[in-house]
């Protein structure tokens, strides 16, 4: 039988690297299973300046490669691994990893979200070929090119804002004439001599798959009902992400769009009673801030319950 982990966190970005540090301070030793996209969404974006204590910004992934650290000083370990299922039913619980069998008292779901695509045939297929949703991964390949970015967030202001250090000009499109964005992120963008901002328009098709390359977007302009095309060489999405938290369908109490429903914050529920010793934290059940701020304290608040629960059970 394989030993009995006190806790186990699925997800390493700023929930579940916090959640780390307290655990691994309070001696629980938590075991991190770094997930699909290791460092979560801070790992691939560029400039945080928002987060408390660095009135200069700091470098995400810079910001996640400390928090690791700071857990691996108090004893959290690592595994480059992902979570295929498990039975929540019985406690201790046994998680089939990617990487083989856990037994865990606790466990902290901090598996976060991942980009939202817009779901057409010809933008899946040209993935990797002209079309991407991480800026910061990509963006270099576009030096001097034309390229395109869908959505009015936060996200969407951040990619084209930064895409302009590469691309000659960038068309940022949404479906609306209202943004989402903060007052800050759009009105930087709509200063920036090489953004222009298209309003109520929707992309229909990326074109190019016969190429596997993309050539341009089949647009339409939603009010008058027009369609046209742009010819762009790149295409990003940000329009958003969605939780993953697919694996505990059927377990846990999930919302409409998927995210894990929590009581007290960060308690979990299966037909709103409450599965002892599974917390969530981060924007797997976050759909309102979303923030790295609030991920890394709702890890906080998970990591204290999940303590609070091994004492309550005598560990
Ligand atoms: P978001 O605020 O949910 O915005 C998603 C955008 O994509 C919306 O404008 C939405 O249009 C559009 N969209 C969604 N599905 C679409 C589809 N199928 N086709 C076309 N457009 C679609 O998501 P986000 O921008 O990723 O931001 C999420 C959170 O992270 C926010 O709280 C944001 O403040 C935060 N964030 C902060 C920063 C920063 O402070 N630097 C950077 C990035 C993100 P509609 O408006 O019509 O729904």
């Amino acid at each position: 039988m394989t030993e009995t982990l006190d806790t186990v966190i699925l997800g390493s970005g700023c929930a579940g690297l916090t959640a780390a540090i307290y655990t691994a301070r309070a001696g629980l030793k938590p075991l991190v299973l770094e997930g699909h996209e290791p460092g979560g969404q801070l790992s691939i974006t560029t400039l945080v300046e928002n987060f408390p204590g660095w009135p200069d910004g700091i470098q995400g992934p810079e910001l996640i490669e400390n928090m690791k650290k700071q857990a691996a000083r108090f004893g959290a370990t690592f595994q480059l691994a992902h979570l295929n299922s498990v039975d929540l039913k019985e406690h201790p619980y046994r998680l089939q990893t990617s990487t083989g069998e856990i037994s865990a008292r606790t466990l902290i779901v901090a598996s976060g979200a991942s980009a939202r695509w817009l779901g057409l045939p010809s933008e899946q297929s040209l993935i990797g070929h002209g079309v991407s949703s991480c800026a910061t991964c990509d963006g270099f390949f576009f030096r001097g090119k034309e390229i395109a970015v869908v959505g009015g967030g936060d996200s969407a202001m951040e990619e084209a804002l930064f895409l302009t250090r590469f691309a000659s000009k960038v068309t940022l499109l949404h479906r609306r004439d209202a943004f989402r964005a903060s007052k800050i992120m759009l009105e930087r963008a709509i200063a920036h001599p090489n953004i222009e901002l298209r309003t109520n328009t929707v992309v229909e098709e990326a074109l190019g798959v016969e190429e596997k390359e993309l050539k341009g977007l089949k647009l339409k302009d939603v009010k008058t009902g027009a369609g046209y095309e742009l010819e762009v060489k790149g295409l990003f999405l940000g329009i958003g992400h969605e939780p993953n938290a697919k694996m505990f369908a059927g377990q846990m109490d999930l919302d409409e769009e998927g995210y894990i429903k929590t009581t007290g914050n960060v308690l979990t529920t299966n037909n709103g009673s409450v599965i002892p010793g599974v917390f969530a934290c981060g924007d797997v059940q976050d759909r309102r801030y979303r923030q790295a701020i609030t991920a890394a304290g709702s890890g906080c608040m998970a990591a204290l319950e999940a303590e609070k629960f091994l004492e309550a059970v005598g560990h």
